[in-house]
């Protein structure tokens, strides 16, 4: 455990992810703070309060002087610096640049001190947040040349160049699938279905296992439609550019439920302006001939059927009851019923996986041949069974998450993938990233649009969290739909007015 004790500026949650990055198996305590389960919002923190601190930073962070100091075992060390005359005036305002820039230089002693200390090199530096390509975009959009993007990632953020190339390369994707789609006069809409065949280990969202909630789903979809009939009426003026139905797993739906669905979008939306209307057919479980004729019938335009892994000791590990055959059956049933942009979701770092099992899994994915492979890295939430259980799956843990990247990623290479949209989240297996690669012309629109926040996005049913995006700048406002599908379906009135109550307040400047 990591006790870190800061006096001065409160600079406690810029801290805390990089400290978490090089120790990402340790706790943190904050002295003086009261330990709780609960962080700020009800986020994850990780600590343990009856564990005894075995490493000390202590920051001291005063106008006059900014001092830090390490201690682990026999080791300790400080740096001090007398920086007042460097340091702006207007340091401490929140969202100010100065502010930034005394975030990035903190950051930076940090990372040299606890580099130092530990032997550790991050590849991408100090940045700790999940959209590191935003600010390559707004670079290019500025029209910053590559070289210097590189330069300013490596000497405000000590990011590697391997990490920054690949920014750059992913930003200069966006920039030309983001052309022409204004923020002011354009907007997305995404549909959440939030039943599965079964609860897989990892998952953390709010997801229903359909054998046990199968009586809600005709009253979900009564409900979920009338949220969509007033979706239909909230931006007459703006074009509808792309259409995500995730969840949980769409495909849990009978087909007959599903066509219903897709007309039900198809009769209140204009598609005009659509360039992209995706459906997860997530889990193979779920996918019948029938369904995937619906889907290309009814107009959809890209699919996603996710192994996560090929190997069969990790699906029946991670509570994927499937097999490895029923992928590959229901992969190439998609393609039989016409559908021509099939994405796959792998995850490295799942449990019991050594870098050997993701070559193998991707070995069976190249007789696949999917349109795009978006590879996630395994980030253990809070909500996940997989934390509550860790304990019995520490012996599991994968450690090798950096080669198994790095076999996706010259796998994906060597196959004419490009990679097009990159995120991370916190406590990913070595700090690492998630990163959606597809063949030119087969990316995923509404992937980039959410992770650039380019738009507003509309999200409809339980869960949902609709972003609203304050044209021209960088504004969003959450309005949240309640997780629970039940209180969803009692009271989608409210859900509907709050999203009523923010359009007319804001509704001018969207
Ligand atoms: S398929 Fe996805 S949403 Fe469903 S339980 Fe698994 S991780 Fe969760």
């Amino acid at each position: 455990m990591i006790e870190i004790k800061i006096t001065g500026e409160d600079y406690e949650q810029d801290i805390r992810p990089l400290v978490k990055s090089f120790f990402p198996e340790d706790s943190i305590r904050i002295a003086g703070k009261e330990t709780s389960r609960e962080g700020k919002k009800g986020k994850d923190i990780e600590e343990e309060p009856e564990e005894t601190p075995d490493k000390f930073l202590s920051l001291e962070l005063l106008p006059e002087q900014f001092s830090i100091t390490f201690q682990t075992g026999e080791q300790t060390c400080t740096e001090t610096e007398d920086f007042s005359e460097l340091l702006p005036g207007t340091y401490r305002n929140e969202g100010t640049p100065d502010r930034r820039m005394y975030r990035n230089y903190l950051h930076r002693r940090l990372y040299g001190m606890l580099s130092g200390a530990t032997g550790v090199v991050l590849p991408w530096g100090t940045l700790t947040g999940i959209r590191p390509t935003k600010q390559a975009l707004e670079r290019l959009e500025q029209k910053e040349s590559r070289e210097q993007i590189a330069e300013y990632f490596k000497t405000e953020y000590l990011c590697s160049e391997e990490k920054t190339e690949l920014c750059i390369q992913v930003a200069e994707k966006e920039q030309k699938l983001l052309y022409g789609i204004e923020d002011k006069d354009s907007y997305s809409v995404y549909i959440g279905i939030p039943f599965c065949p079964s609860i897989c280990l990892y998952c953390s969202f709010s997801s229903y296992s359909l054998k046990q909630y199968e009586a809600y789903v005709e009253p979900y979809l009564d409900a979920l439609f009338k949220e969509i009939e007033y979706a239909g009426t909230c931006f007459p003026e703006k074009k509808l550019i792309s259409i995500y139905i995730g969840g949980g797993t769409p495909t849990t739906l009978s087909a007959d439920q599903l066509r219903r669905l897709l007309r039900k979008v198809k009769e209140t939306f204009d598609f005009t302006y659509l360039r992209e209307w995706t459906v997860e057919a997530g889990r193979p479980d779920s996918i019948t001939r029938d369904k995937l004729v619906v889907l290309k019938e009814e107009g959809v335009t890209r699919i996603s059927i996710n192994p996560q892994s090929m190997q069969q000791k990790t699906l029946d590990l991670i509570g994927r009851k499937h097999t490895t055959e029923q992928i590959k059956e229901a992969f190439l049933l998609a393609r039989e019923c016409g559908h021509d942009n099939i994405n796959m979701d792998l995850i490295i770092g799942l449990t019991g996986e050594t870098a050997e099992d993701v070559r193998g899994t991707l070995t069976e994915i190249d007789r696949l041949k999917p349109d795009s492979l978006t590879v996630h890295t395994l980030a253990v939430k809070r909500a996940a069974r997989l934390n509550a259980e860790m304990e019995r799956y520490k012996e599991l843990r994968s450690r090798e998450a950096v080669e198994m990247m790095s076999a996706c990623q010259n796998y994906t290479k060597k196959n004419g993938y490009e990679p097009y949209y990159l995120y991370r989240q916190k406590n990913m297996a070595e700090n690492l990233e998630n990163i959606g690669y597809a063949k030119p012309g087969k990316e995923g629109l509404y992937n980039v649009l959410i992770m650039e926040e380019h738009h507003t996005i509309l999200a409809l049913g339980s869960g949902g969290s609709t972003k609203f995006n304050f044209a021209g700048t960088n504004r969003l406002e959450r309005v949240e739909n309640v997780k629970s599908v039940k209180d969803y379906i009692e009271r989608i009135d409210e859900m509907i007015e709050r999203k009523r109550d923010f359009i007319r307040s804001y509704g001018e400047f969207l």
